[in-house]
């Protein structure tokens, strides 16, 4: 299955149906519900053969039919689909199961605290599941009998199977399996790396079933395939898990916990190996569950053409209430959105992402590492803004088609990487190594980067003097550091100077209302340094820019990467806010150009409300040779535009909201 793309317009119809509700699928009609998805022009959905309350929607031997349900309705929904070429997966859930926590309250997950279930008594919170242990054979057992049910009665296209998400489980199966292996039950690391481990081993156990019955069956489990880890702890990296899965659909509800940068984030990671991607969002206005409300208009346009941009198809979450009627005005909206999509089609499909830099993820598999994430979330900022294309890498993936290798804040290296990465630098390969990255017993584990480590600073700010010929333009002041970072010293060219404060605040010895001011004299030590393998920056640039955005830090990359990166694939004198993604299809180019406000317009999230326009301003791109013809994709306009040492230069006169660009290489 692997290599296949995935349809681009689908529907995942949440149906999550309390036993308490009355008059189940009452309003359902047949006509109304297929005409609903062909006018919105869907090509793809999940169907619930059975919810979080435990109920299944079609007459099943294996548990208990939804009570106030009297038909046939997941089977009802499948064949329409069938009938109409739209692909339909059933959905199933693990460890979410109401009726089964009732029936079985002994395979509910147990903590190191006691808490059976992860559900404390009279929690009533959003997303208060009780939880049920994956590792349980018996349970196991059952999921394996429920899927072959399904597949005998109504043969899905696949299976897309909720919640494989371990909970620190201790319970007698997880702590027996975990001695086994050479885990301690009561060390809570131990206990997280058994998490991703026995997660891997449900996925690889179901898929392995599931194949059983039928090789064509796609398989999606809903377990954070998408994991930013460096791999070298491979049984619990989700490199591993990704293994048994056909496709990836990314999860990431922007007004809920995932927030913007969830996304792209997950896609840079996963846009260069060969499995098809989707992204899902919600109609919702925060995320699942949120009855009687409708996405902005602008937030649902700009995630699903975002998603597109990334090379991924779009899934569009959706619950159906209870009588089985779906909403005319949500499915006006999506069909909008799907039906532009549609018309894209012909020019998106097949293509593949350009991109000239590697970030090494600084997280080690098992791990939550929350200053790891705030990294990898500064990289995402610093290189999207600055209209870099970019791909996280872990250890196993290459690094020749790289220019350059960012080692953001907090990578550490074994042996065989470092080995590595020294030989990528002899072939050419650059470097880009901040804060702690790559130190190790007081020097850095690469000898092209010649650097003595003293330790952390002892100080929690310092400053950072810049030199104003190489860093002409910024203003001359020297700049707060957030986080002090490392004390270093090494050989090479100093592009910036350390300034320490007067002293370190304390409860008793401070100045005014913050950071104690810089000292009229710089030190000896570099906080910027050019090395033979590239520029180190001896403080977590990455973290604290996501943390502060203060854009100077943002000023000193741009310059640096100038520096390491000679021919970037974009140069542009787009805003910050403009995204771009450049990606490469049969004789031809396609750059997508996104204008759209993110705004935290409420307290507790991001949306999108605007769009943001543009007016005369330049793209140059990488193309190497002289296209034949540049075209705006919507409306088929072509579009003027200069060649010049490799780069082809558009001219945007004026731009709102998503725009495509085919730069055809061929008459
Ligand atoms: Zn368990």
């Amino acid at each position: 299955m692997n290599n296949k793309e995935l349809p681009y317009r689908q529907i995942h119809l949440d149906f999550h149906t309390s036993p308490y509700i009355e008059g189940v699928g009452e309003s359902f009609n047949g006509d109304e519900f297929i005409d609903t998805l062909k006018n919105a022009h869907v090509s793809s959905i999940n169907l619930f053969a059975k919810c979080h309350h435990g109920m299944y929607y079609y007459p099943t031997k294996i548990g208990r039919m939804h009570p106030n349900l009297s038909f046939d309705l997941f089977g009802e929904q499948m064949r329409l689909c069938k009938e109409n070429n739209i692909r339909a997966l059933a959905y199933t859930c693990v460890s979410w199961n109401e009726d089964v926590a009732d029936r079985h309250p002994e395979w509910l997950t147990l903590d190191a605290e006691g808490v059976r279930g992860v559900k404390k008594p009279f929690e009533s919170s959003f997303y208060s599941w009780r939880h049920i242990c994956h590792n349980n054979r018996d349970y196991q057992k059952i999921l394996k009998e429920e899927i072959k049910e399904i597949y005998d009665l109504y043969k899905p296209d696949g299976f897309w199977i909720d919640i494989v998400q371990g909970k620190r489980c201790i319970c007698k199966t997880c702590s027996k399996d975990m001695i086994s292996i050479g885990l301690d039950p009561h060390e809570p690391k131990d206990v997280l790396r058994f998490d991703r481990i026995s997660e891997t081993a449900f996925c690889r156990t179901m898929y392995e079933y599931i194949r059983s019955l039928d090789n064509d069956l796609e398989i999606f489990f809903n377990s954070n395939p998408y994991r930013l880890d460096d791999a070298e702890d491979e049984e619990a990296s989700s490199a591993e898990k990704r293994k048994y899965y056909d496709f990836i659909d990314i999860e990431s509800l922007p007004s809920d916990q995932w927030g913007y940068t969830h996304f792209p984030v997950a896609v840079n990671y996963l846009n260069k190996y060969d499995k098809a991607l989707c992204m899902m969002n919600g109609k919702f206005h925060t995320a699942w569950g949120d009855f009687g409300s409708i996405r902005n208009k602008n937030a649902l346009e700009y995630e699903c053409f975002r998603a597109i941009a990334n090379g991924s198809a779009v899934c569009i979450g959706d619950q159906l209430h209870p009588c089985g009627k779906p909403d005319k005005a949500v499915y006006e909206r999506i069909g909008g959105i799907f039906s532009q999509i549609e018309s894209l089609e012909p020019w998106i499909k097949g293509s593949e992402k350009m991109s000239g830099i590697a970030v090494m993820i600084p997280k080690k598999a098992g791990e939550e590492d929350e200053e790891a994430q705030k990294s990898i979330e500064g990289v995402y900022r610093i290189l999207s803004e600055l209209h870099l294309m970019f791909d996280f890498v872990n250890i196993q993936d290459p690094l020749e088609k790289y220019k350059l290798l960012i080692l953001p804040d907090r990578v550490t290296l074994n042996c065989a990487t470092a080995e590595k990465i020294e030989e990528y630098v002899s072939l050419g390969g650059r470097l880009l190594m901040t804060g702690s990255s790559c130190l190790k017993d007081g020097r850095s584990q690469l000898s092209c980067m010649d650097i003595i480590h003293h330790g952390k600073s002892e100080f929690s700010h310092r400053y950072l003097r810049l030199d104003k010929d190489y860093f002409s333009g910024i203003p001359e002041i020297d700049h707060v550091l957030y986080e002090a970072g490392e004390k270093t010293e090494g050989k090479g060219d100093v592009l910036a100077r350390i300034v320490e404060p007067y002293f370190q605040r304390t409860y008793d010895r401070f100045c005014s209302h913050r950071q104690t001011p810089p000292r009229r004299e710089e030190s000896d030590e570099a906080g910027i340094l050019r090395c033979k393998g590239g520029i180190y920056l001896s403080f977590p640039v990455f973290a604290i820019y996501s943390e502060y955005g203060y854009t100077i830090y943002r000023d000193i990359l741009e310059r640096c990467l100038k520096e390491l990166v000679e021919k970037p694939l974009i140069k542009t004198d787009l805003p910050a806010l403009t995204e771009l993604t450049l990606r490469k299809g049969p004789d031809r180019y396609l750059l997508h150009m996104l204008n759209y406000v993110k705004e935290r317009k409420a307290k507790v999230m991001d949306t999108v409300e605007e769009k943001y326009t543009v007016c005369d301003r330049t793209v140059r791109i990488y193309t190497e040779d002289r296209p034949a013809r540049v075209v705006r994709v919507q409306g088929q306009k072509e579009t003027g535009f200069d060649f010049e040492e490799g780069y082809t230069r558009i001219h945007i006169e004026r731009e709102e909201g998503y725009t495509l660009y085919n730069i055809e290489m061929k008459s």
